[in-house]
């Protein structure tokens, strides 16, 4: 076990202990990490319930990784310190060797990644020849595909975010399996496959790491449903502009739109107040909260800007009212 996941359960079971809870709920990781895919307000001791944060998921339960919203919390809110995740970093110094060439090979690598996030190991070997300066960096960003995505020989991919549909224990509710990101379960309630695919080895297919899964991969549906309704207006929408120091610019550096996939509009508000980040580089600055959350807390918006102070003219926005706004 981690240790950071042994401290976090040490510390929420002495919490559960001290508000009077019954039972020890920290006691087992399977069962924890269970509870911890729900919100913190469903099933935490009473200063969880109480807190700002109770909406707070802490782990994505399709890959098993931290949410943003729980490496946000476990960084203490410091710009510097939050972490989207370990392979930014890594693409980042890749890049800082390419010069002008940056902006553009970032969005191919992120873009690809986002709208194919499961290929054969063959079309990850024919992605990265087609990116030579990142060819020895795209591989890592893939991993075998588990046994466990496999229904009998048979792979299904979504057909709305093209990860594998996994089979689930409830055949009854869910015959095809589900889709593992979360972003698409909650957008496309019902399973859809895209294509199915008969798999003589599970090394014939790769998957994105579980982590890039999480950071890139489900936020990055509700970016890319954006910017593909905004070009298809006709309005002049750029994805991740000057290595993503936006999710889409709209008009250059006029609009920049950060899509941000939290579960609680505190932890995303704290976010915001300690800083802006890349938004700086654009004269409108909106964060877009994709609809599936506003559905969920209605107050979500006000939260968020209250929280944040709407400092530097962030605006906060659902992801459907930017796409209506900036329609050309
Ligand atoms: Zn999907």
């Amino acid at each position: 076990m981690p240790p950071a996941l042994r401290r976090g359960m040490a510390l929420v079971s002495a919490v559960a202990l001290r508000s009077g809870f019954p039972h020890d709920i920290a006691s087992q990781a399977n069962a924890f990490t269970a509870l911890a895919t729900r919100p913190v307000g469903e099933w935490g001791p009473a200063p969880f319930a109480e807190c700002a944060e109770r909406a707070v998921i802490l782990v994505d339960p399709g890959f098993g990784s931290p949410t943003a919203d729980c490496l946000e919390l476990a960084s203490g809110g410091g710009e510097a310190s939050v972490v989207e995740d370990i392979f930014h970093e890594r693409l980042r110094t890749a890049l800082a060797a390419s010069g002008t060439e940056a902006p553009r090979l970032y969005r191919e690598v992120r873009e690809t990644i986002v709208r194919h996030p499961c290929m054969t190991k063959t079309e990850v070997l024919a992605f990265a020849y087609d990116v030579p300066e990142l060819a020895t960096d795209i591989p890592t960003f893939f991993r075998r595909l588990p046994a466990s995505a496999l229904h009998g020989r048979t792979l299904r991919l979504c057909g709305h975010c093209g990860a594998p549909l996994f089979p689930d224990r409830d055949r009854v509710s869910h015959p095809l399996g589900r889709c593992a990101v979360r972003e698409c379960r909650m957008t496309f309630p019902d399973a859809s496959v895209g294509s199915e695919h008969e798999v003589a080895s599970p090394d014939d297919w790769r998957i994105a790491d579980p982590s890039i899964m999480t950071y890139w991969v489900g936020p990055g549906l509700p970016e890319i449903w954006l910017y593909d309704a905004l070009l298809a207006s006709g309005a002049d929408a750029e994805l991740y502009p000057m290595c993503d120091a936006a999710d889409v610019g709209i008009g250059g550096t006029a609009v920049g739109v950060d899509v941000k996939s939290y579960s609680s509009a505190a932890v995303i508000g704290h976010r915001f107040a300690n800083g802006i980040g890349g938004l700086r580089a654009f004269r409108r600055r909106i964060v877009a909260i994709p609809d599936f959350w506003i559905r969920i807390d209605r107050d979500y918006l006000a939260t968020a800007a209250s929280v944040s102070g709407l400092r530097e003219g962030i605006e906060f926005m659902s992801v459907s009212a930017v796409a209506r706004e900036f329609a050309a």
